[in-house]
């Protein structure tokens, strides 16, 4: 499907110029990588240097052809390093199984000087390597922008024998070691002084089809200054940063022209706090550009709603995460059920008919009891809102390591009696999406567990990755298997 799409702004450089070669390896479709910002922004930093040729490589669960690069085709031998980029857990089997399918030797001591250097970074990553400690050459922790240009300064300085050891010693670059808890994550300190990309590489999509492939993202906050204890952007990526109204003016500017498009889709956790929001959203109504915002925290992003008014947005993602108020509070989620229905107030007043609800399942000892509340909730928002259509998407807690839920009694079997009784509460009212419970407790245990796990992935990368694979793998039952290991 990929070979066929036409895009803008893919990078190319003369043959002659091509010292070294790393592979972007985004381990999941076309489709999902390319509808975020985060390779688009590594594939613009990663070609900075003229005598490095970065090209992008995703995942195909369809297609059991070799893994090969999108820009020449080639496959994952022919590069000298493959930077591979982890933001969900479950990805780490589909990196393996593109090992596999490329004959790369997955264990890293079975593999000679000849193979590329493999190198893991991401979110996911940068908050618990553990899973992947056997198998790549070296990982990067943090955000990559203020060392890139070292990065590829070193490369360029070095022979192929020594890279791996030069690149170790640059900061945020690790060996595997089970003491993993002693490495610091590179924070970007200053978001004006690294370069964002204006020309993003982007498919050609028509008009009507739109949706997230389309326009460009634009990235205003990094962080959040919220810690609320399940999540790893509140535990990892700290302090909240942001980027000048200047500089963004000029990446608006050059990026409408360079992107071809007048749609912006912001990107960050706490767009609503960016303290010149107000000032943005005015720029882009001057020079008639779309935007959307991605969920916003209803306490602060309630003053936001109306010029989201004025840009025609009709519908709003927020994440109160659960039903009540009091476990909202001891989750770290400062938000009262006042603050909720006041927003909505504003929201309806100002043009909103759509709002989907986040909330996650399993904060508790009893999900039951959170599925109920979750269902009363929504049926006291329907009875004041009736013009509000309310969309549900409620997830089993996935516990992150390092975060304050990280060692919480998580039971899947009660999450899924909840999830089963917020359904029948809900009786196909409103359009509820949930993430299935088998897939959330495998996510689960790669969110938590360490080396150990190796044998695992191989083996149910070699049966196909899929959740039958898992199930016989783990003689049937993820479930115990994670109660079992990694619950005290
Ligand atoms: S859940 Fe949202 S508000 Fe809370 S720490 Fe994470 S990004 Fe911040």
């Amino acid at each position: 499907m990929t070979s066929k799409i036409k895009e803008i702004n893919v990078i190319q450089k003369p043959k002659s110029s091509i010292q070294w070669r790393i592979g972007l390896v985004y381990p999941n479709s076309y489709q999902v990588g390319m509808s975020g910002l985060t390779i688009k922004l590594l594939y613009s930093l990663l070609n900075q240097h003229p005598n490095i040729s970065t090209e992008r490589i995703f995942y195909s669960a369809k297609d059991p052809r070799l893994p090969t690069s999108l820009e020449t085709k080639k496959n994952l031998h022919q590069f000298d390093i493959l930077a591979f980029t982890f933001q969900f857990e479950l990805d780490y089997i589909n990196a393996i199984r593109m090992l596999q399918q490329s004959k790369i030797p997955i264990l890293l001591h079975d593999r000679s000087s000849s193979y590329p250097i493999l190198i893991a970074g991401g979110p996911t990553v940068t908050i618990n390597p553990g899973p992947l400690l056997k198998i790549f050459d070296l990982f990067f922790i943090g955000e990559i922008e203020s060392v890139v240009l070292e990065f590829l300064q070193t490369i360029v300085n070095s022979k192929f024998k020594s890279l791996r050891d030069s690149i170790s010693s640059i900061s945020g670059f690790y060996y595997p070691d089970i003491k993993f808890e002693k490495w610091f994550p590179v924070i970007t300190p200053d978001l004006d002084k690294v370069p964002f990309p204006t020309a993003q590489v982007r498919p050609l999509v028509k008009e009507k089809k739109k949706g997230s492939l389309n326009g460009f993202f634009l990235q205003i906050t990094r962080g959040c200054p919220h810690g609320c204890h399940f999540c790893l952007i509140g535990k990892a990526f700290r302090p909240m940063r942001e980027r000048s109204l200047a500089n963004l003016e000029l990446i608006i500017n050059k990026g409408s022209i360079e992107t071809q498009t007048n749609f912006f889709s912001l990107i960050g956790s706490s767009t609503a706090e960016y303290s010149k929001i107000d000032q943005l959203i005015d720029f882009f109504s001057s020079k008639k550009l779309k935007f959307t915002l991605p969920s916003i925290r209803m306490d602060s992003g309630i003053k936001l709603l109306e010029k989201l008014n004025y840009s025609g947005q009709k519908n709003l993602s927020v994440a109160p995460e659960t039903g009540s108020e009091i476990l909202r509070k001891k989750i770290g989620k400062n938000l009262s059920n006042q603050q909720i229905k006041d927003f909505i107030t504003n929201a309806e007043r100002n043009g909103i008919r759509e709002l989907k609800f986040y909330y996650i399942i399993g904060l508790s000892e009893d999900p039951v009891i959170e599925g109920q509340q979750i269902a009363d909730f929504t049926q006291e928002l329907v009875d004041l809102f009736p013009s509000i259509r309310f969309k549900l998407s409620v997830n089993p807690l996935i516990p992150k390591l390092g975060t304050k839920l990280s060692s919480h009694p998580v039971n899947y079997s009660s999450i899924q009696e909840g999830l089963e009784y917020l359904k029948l509460k809900l009786k196909s009212k409103h359009q509820f999406k949930t993430f299935p419970i088998e897939w959330a407790t495998i996510q689960a245990i790669l969110s938590l567990g360490g080396p150990e796990l190796t044998p695992i992935l191989s083996s149910v990368a070699n049966n196909g990755g899929t959740l039958q694979s898992w199930k016989k793998i783990l003689k049937g039952n993820p479930i115990e298997f994670f109660k079992s290991n990694y619950q005290k």
